[in-house]
């Protein structure tokens, strides 16, 4: 077992193996982890130096077997901050355990991040099978007071563009954290017209102040 003081890389739970590359993000959500919390399951996910491509095939390598089910990027930044690294972590899990399931949770915003890149189909050459994209409010405004993106207005219809066309290629969901400004409903009936399932998420923060 790590030292939960070291800072992890990769962590698991159950038959889930996580991966948290990055603590970069384009977001800062109000409900975010990262502001109320410095570990998950027991493992400090803070880190002062983003972790190279070489070394998070080498905590893989240590500890992923194939006992788990599936393999998660996610952690405490967005993974499509770092899309190449998504892509060759990807491929080598693909190669050491061509069964395991790979899951990409991504604020959906992976192709304003990556412009000149057509990011699904990177996504589907590097093996991706499923994608968790956080939808996170029912309108834009709702979602820039909630979601604070550095891209601003657009990002609301970028989110639902990626899923849009992610559905097509990857088993794909949304996902809300339920806060009582958001409106599930709303959101329910945007997954609905749009044939993506939504999973909503319990939020066990401190109590939030939204401007
Ligand atoms: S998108 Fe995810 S990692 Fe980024 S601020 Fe929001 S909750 Fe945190």
């Amino acid at each position: 077992m790590m030292d939960p003081n070291d800072e992890s890389i990769v962590y698991w739970r159950k038959k889930s193996f996580y991966l948290n590359i990055t603590n970069r993000c384009t977001n800062n959500c109000v409900f975010c982890v990262r502001n109320y919390k410095t570990a998950v399951f027991g493992f400090n996910l803070k880190l002062t130096r983003e972790p190279t491509e070489q070394e998070i095939i080498n905590e893989l390598r240590k500890y992923l077997t194939n006992a788990f089910e599936e393999v998660v990027f996610t952690g405490y930044g967005e993974p499509l901050e770092r899309l190449d690294a998504v892509c060759n972590i990807s491929r080598e899990i693909k190669r050491l355990f061509p069964e395991i399931i790979v899951r990409l949770d991504t604020n959906g915003l992976g192709q304003l991040i990556n412009p000149d890149i057509d990011v699904i189909m990177e996504l589907k050459l590097a093996g991706i099978n499923q994608v968790s994209i956080s939808l996170n409010a029912s309108n834009a405004e709702q979602y820039n007071k909630i979601c604070r993106s550095k891209f601003g207005k657009q990002s609301f219809e970028a989110i639902q563009d990626f899923a849009k066309a992610a559905k097509y290629i990857f088993k794909t969901n949304y996902t809300i954290v339920a806060i009582p400004q958001i409106d599930i409903q709303a959101c329910q009936n945007i997954a609905k017209e749009q044939e993506i399932f939504l999973k909503i998420r319990q939020y066990s923060g401190p109590d939030l102040v939204i401007e």
